[in-house]
């Protein structure tokens, strides 16, 4: 008996083994937990009395896959001991599988990653009809693939067409889903499974072996070497190619443990499979997914650096003031969270334009049944359109969302802190004007604070918080939990101008716009930063984002802090040309305009890069170098990163990690940009950069961060060996 999971014996023989684990808030494949499984089920098995085994959980879910901690203190094992222990609890599943006395799954909940695979091991599976119940296998998504089985069971019972889709997106699969595919072999009601499971057993549904292990088995669908067998892994695999631009290893090592698997008996299957698990395993891609995508998210949205002694809020009342596109968005997802909104404008129209867009966003929800109408209705009354400062009262958090004016953002500070108390806090959602100076206006400029939002406001996930010179840790405590409240990720950041991700983010449009006055094709720019790993080329990017806005903020900057100050930093002022001739002269601001770098239907959908852009910038130049294009695209933002913690803007790399990757979505294949500089070392990378630096120009100058950390062997994630093999 443990704490994490009871094993007994019940009067007709069946014994029962019941996953609980205490200390843990889901059921997770732990070592202990496995530890303990292993010498239960082995108990029961030896047990003259018992028939057969159930293995269920005494939780909401069954069990959800993989304790992320333990694969975590794996990280800097050696690739044989990965493949050892891997291959000790895939032994252990095709144990549970051969044994002569059966196991049934009684799947009573979730069951995902290694949970769902330890059920594919048992030869019988029941799954509740609870509504909702998800089976899947979502290693891919952190770069890895289901190593104890997973690939295998799931390609023999769904054929490798069908099973490919599953195993190389992660998508769920649900009870009738299931129950087509045999993947369960029963749906029961809830409150009977635990019966259903034991009747399985005792009245001899359980069959003696797996299918695969009968003599002429045969997966689904046509057999290797077929025509369609041959469809589904070459065009596949051009697919899949197309789709990852080959940063993603996962889904190409899934495709090929079904393609081998398939052919080989199943205990070699099995072991070829851990060999390509661990090979993930070891690489750099699914180091730098679970690093950032698991637990720098993970801290980020714990708000595990939020200040201490600072009490926990409680949301009762939220101001946004601006209904417009932004303000509106921020009023949806702050009544998502459950609080009253009070939503302010200049006039009654304004503020009504803002209630309705979040009436229309919810309906929409309902409509995709991502939520009942009742609940749309619900989130959606809890905004109160307003023109009146008094309805302010009694709000813990206001966030200013108007036009981008340091005179108007001023007369809302004083308006807003004049209806308010001294706890109250005021955020201000400006995208490019420095905190400290915005907050000036204030009369209480430590409760002043940026909580910067991202565009479309209910899907993007990060929030970055910026903290003015005067900011307290009472304002940045209260905005963290805030965004907490409205389900977001929250970085916080130090001022600067464009703080942060704006900043950074700007770097990869103008290394795009560099690249144009070189003379590289546009096309060739395009998909060199698809190919990089960005969610965009450049140009498609700026055209998203609006290029005027772009052109406004690099002028305002100029104005702001000067031509040499900035050509001293290794500004290159060509990249403005560019700017400046579609904006000013083609007049083409972008995407919202149906007219930018790109030409666009009458849905606003992109059909080709506008022909001008081809004429103004002749290629000069066929022989471009690939990867040297990429890495322009990468080690820019990475510099202007280092450069945002050189100067305490950032100040830790799982912040810049975490922010890059959901703020404006760099790279996620590397982690995010100080994951991609450890990936590759800071030697190696302060060589690169200076290498570039005397191609293109100071821009790629390595600040001295770099080279002080160079010269100590310093590394920006200590606790983890550097990565010694490829993928
Ligand atoms: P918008 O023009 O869509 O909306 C601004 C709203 O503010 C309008 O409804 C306007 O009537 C209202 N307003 C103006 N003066 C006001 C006043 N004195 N009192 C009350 N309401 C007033 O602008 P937006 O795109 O929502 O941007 C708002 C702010 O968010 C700006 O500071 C902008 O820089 C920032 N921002 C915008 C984005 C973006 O992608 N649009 C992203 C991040 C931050």
């Amino acid at each position: 008996m443990s704490d994490l999971l009871k094993a007994e014996i019940d009067g007709s023989g069946v014994g029962v083994i019941t996953w609980d684990m205490a200390g843990h808030s889901m059921n997770v494949l732990s070592e202990d937990v496995l530890r303990a499984f292993e010498a239960e089920w082995r108990k029961l098995q030896e047990d003259d009395r018992v028939k057969g085994v159930v293995v269920t959980s005494a939780r909401e879910e069954f069990i959800v896959g993989a304790d992320i901690n333990l694969l975590w203190r794996m990280r800097n094992w050696s690739a044989e001991d990965v493949f050892a222990q891997n291959q000790v609890l895939t032994r252990f599943f095709r144990e549970i599988e051969t044994a002569a006395k059966p196991t049934v799954a009684a799947v009573n909940g979730d069951a995902l990653g290694g949970g769902f695979e330890l059920a594919l091991a048992c030869r019988y599976r029941i799954m509740t009809d609870k509504d909702g119940v998800k089976l899947g296998l979502p290693e891919v998504m952190l770069g890895l693939l289901p190593g104890a089985g997973g690939t295998q069971r799931l390609a023999r019972l769904l054929g490798p067409r069908e099973a490919l889709q599953y195993l190389t997106t992660g998508k769920n699969m649900r009870a009738e889903k299931a129950l087509g595919f045999g993947v369960v072999h029963q749906i029961a009601a809830h409150d009977d499974l635990l019966a259903a499971a034991k009747a399985a057993i005792l009245e001899g549904k359980v069959p003696a072996k797996a299918p695969w292990d009968e003599k002429g088995y045969a997966f689904p669908g046509d057999p290797a070497h077929s025509r369609e067998w041959t469809q589904v892994f070459a065009g596949g695999g051009s697919m899949l190619r197309r789709e990852t631009q080959g940063n993603y290893p996962a889904p190409q090592r899934i495709m090929a443990c079904v393609y081998h698997g398939l052919q080989l008996s199943m205990d070699k299957a099995l072991s070829f499979e851990g060999r390509q698990f661990t090979t993930l395993f070891m690489g750099p891609t699914s180091r730098n997914l679970i690093r950032t995508g698991w637990f720098g998210r993970n801290a980020a949205n714990k708000l595990e650096k939020r200040p201490q002694g600072v009490p926990d809020t409680t949301f009762t009342k939220v101001g946004v003031i601006g209904a417009g596109v932004m303000g509106a968005g921020i009023a949806s997802c702050t009544a998502a969270g459950g609080c009253d909104v009070v939503l302010l404008d200049v006039n009654e129209e304004a503020a009504q334009r803002g209630k309705q867009h979040v009436v229309d966003y919810f309906a929409r929800q309902a409509a995709k049944g991502r939520m009942t109408k009742e609940k749309a209705d619900e989130i959606a009354a809890r905004v109160k359109p307003s023109t009146d400062y008094a309805d302010l009262a009694g709000a813990q958090i206001t966030i200013e969302a108007v036009f981008e004016d340091r005179g108007i953002k001023a007369t809302v500070t004083a308006a807003t802190e004049a209806a308010t108390d001294a706890a109250h806090v005021f955020g201000t959602n400006t995208s490019t004007l420095p905190i400290t100076g915005l907050a000036e206006a204030a009369e209480r400029p430590e409760e002043f604070i940026g909580i910067h939002f991202f565009s479309p406001v209910e899907k993007m996930p990060l929030v970055e918080i910026i903290r003015g010179e005067k900011t307290s840790d009472h304002a940045a405590a209260v905005a963290m939990d805030y965004v907490k409240l409205i389900r977001k990720t929250p970085i916080v950041v130090n001022d600067s101008r464009g703080f942060y991700t704006s900043r950074v983010f700007g770097t990869y449009t103008r290394e795009g716009f560099m690249m144009l006055t070189e003379g590289v094709s546009p096309a060739v720019i395009e998909n060199v930063g698809k190919a990089s790993g960005m969610p965009m080329g450049p140009l498609e990017l700026i055209d998203m984002v609006g290029i005027d806005t772009g052109h406004k903020i690099t002028h305002e900057t100029i104005k702001e802090v000067g031509r040499e100050a900035m050509a001293a930093r290794g500004e290159p002022f060509e990249a403005l040309g560019v700017l400046d001739w579609i904006v000013e002269e083609a007049e083409r601001p972008g995407q919202k305009a149906g007219k930018g770098f790109y030409d666009y239907d009458a849905d606003n959908k992109k059909t080709q890069i506008w022909p001008a852009v081809y004429e103004r910038f002749p290629k000069k130049n066929d022989d471009v170098d690939v990867d040297e294009l990429k890495r322009r695209f990468l080690h820019i933002q990475a510099l202007e990163t280092l450069r945002c913690m050189e100067e305490g803007v950032v100040t830790a790399p799982d912040d810049a990690d975490v922010g890059s990757i959901f703020g404006w979505g760099f790279a996620p294949c590397h982690g995010g940009v100080i994951s991609y500089v450890e990936t590759i070392g800071v030697p190696a990378f302060l060589a690169q950069c200076e290498d570039l630096a005397e191609k293109y120009g100071k821009r790629f100058e390595p600040p001295q961060l770099l080279r002080d950390m160079a010269a100590r062997g310093e590394r920006f994630y200590p606790d983890e060996e550097p990565l010694q093999a490829a993928e």
